[in-house]
């Protein structure tokens, strides 16, 4: 029998996957992009959305076509092995909004809710980003969030981010930096609208004068839309201090983030972005990074603009020590030269050695540049985040 994908079968219906997915869910099947439906839910599906299903088999035109299609797509590629061992990865996530919007709650709330199993008892250690673990799934979440932080990073052109939540107070409603951060989010989503996500999380729910209706309201004059008017804007509400709402905007990322389908290929050399640096009296420059692809390890020699590190050792936001960081994973990294910027991109190279003298020929490249121009102030920008 030819299997029913949650990829194929959507557009069949002319629904969109992820839409696909919550109505599974609402079913209590909690189904992702590329598994297989079972023949009697979709029939049930396809009712409901007025189709008579009807099951081909193999051979026929359709499946032929794919075939072709998957190998047209492969062939479009010329890094096969690249391709090859590309396996899924977990979203990374930055949490955005008006200042007392809720951002810290709601990254407390999420937080202390999800330790992954086994790292509980562990001492949370702030280090700029932090993993956890819902439904079986991993989620990355920046945890820099307020503008100084994000004006900090500047921009390198390195994308982080996948998912952004919108955070919008439901007593106060859009505020000059919720629109600010909005602006950002759909200048992103408009370079790579199959790569990022957004997701408005209407906080403060417990709050007398609450008003969901009137941020919805708010998000239509924006042209985001929330899904239940008829638009295409994930919008859950939420509050952070009494921890409602909070699973059903962790599946609402879950799913999203089977719709970029996230991929990384874990065996290449590791490269990645700063996600926060600093100087510790002890063990001298620390740096928080998110590797993007690849797989760092603890003895790999780091170069990032003129810093570089050999990986003395790396930890977790529990302050647990790992001897390997696969993509999506954030990491405290010990072992620099100096302190690296955040947002600057770093990358594995061969050896130290090697890694020292390309950090010392971009000193000497950024010297150079100091003394012959004004030494403009470098531009700044948030969009590095994402
Ligand atoms: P941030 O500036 O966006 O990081 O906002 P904070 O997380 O610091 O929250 C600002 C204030 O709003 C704090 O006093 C929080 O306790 C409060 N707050 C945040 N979320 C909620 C919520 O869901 N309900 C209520 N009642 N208060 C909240
Ligand atoms: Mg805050």
């Amino acid at each position: 029998k030819p299997p029913i994908i949650v990829r194929d079968f959507a557009p069949a219906l002319g629904l969109k996957p992820f839409k696909l997915i919550s109505e599974l869910m609402e079913m209590g099947i909690f189904a992702s992009m590329n598994q297989n439906i079972d023949e009697t839910v979709a029939v049930k599906v396809a009712e409901k959305h007025g189709f008579l299903l009807e099951i081909k088999h193999r051979g026929d035109a359709s499946t032929q076509q794919a075939a072709k299609e998957k190998q047209a797509k492969a062939k479009a590629n010329p890094d096969e092995e690249e391709v090859k061992n590309l396996v899924s990865r977990p979203p990374v996530i930055c949490i955005l909004g008006h200042v007392d919007h809720g951002k810290t709650s709601l990254l407390d709330t999420i937080r202390k809710a999800n330790v992954a199993s086994g790292e509980a008892g562990g001492i949370t250690q702030h280090i700029g980003a932090y993993q956890i673990e819902f439904k079986g799934k991993k989620l990355t979440f920046l945890d820099t969030p307020g503008h100084a932080a994000f004006t900090k990073m500047r921009s390198r052109g390195a994308s982080v981010t996948d998912v952004a939540i919108l955070v919008v107070a439901a007593d106060d409603g859009f505020m000059p930096q919720t629109d600010e951060a909005l602006k950002i989010a759909l200048g992103v989503k408009e370079q790579q609208p199959e790569k990022f996500a957004l997701i408005v999380a209407v906080n403060k729910m417990d709050v007398k004068g609450a008003n969901l209706d009137q941020v919805k309201n708010q998000m239509q004059q924006r042209n985001i839309a929330p899904e239940d008017w008829g638009g295409e804007t994930v919008t859950v509400p939420v509050s952070a201090i009494k921890g409602t709402g909070i699973d059903e905007l962790l599946e609402m990322i879950i799913l999203q983030s089977e719709v970029l389908e996230l991929k990384a290929n874990p065996k290449a050399e590791a490269s990645g972005a700063i996600i926060e640096s600093q100087i510790d009296v002890g063990r001298g420059p620390l740096a928080t990074v998110i590797v993007q692809r690849g797989t760092l390890r603890v003895g790999d020699a780091i170069v990032c603009g003129a810093q570089w590190a050999r990986v003395r050792a790396m930890f977790d936001d529990q302050g647990k020590n790992l001897k390997e960081a696969p993509p999506a994973t954030p990491v405290r990294v010990i072992g620099w030269s100096g302190a690296p910027d955040s947002g600057a991109s770093f990358k594995v190279v061969k050896n130290a050695r090697d890694a020292e003298k390309m950090a010392e020929e971009e000193e000497h490249r950024l010297k150079k540049i100091t003394t012959t121009s004004d030494a403009a102030p470098k531009q700044i920008s948030v969009e590095s985040l994402f």
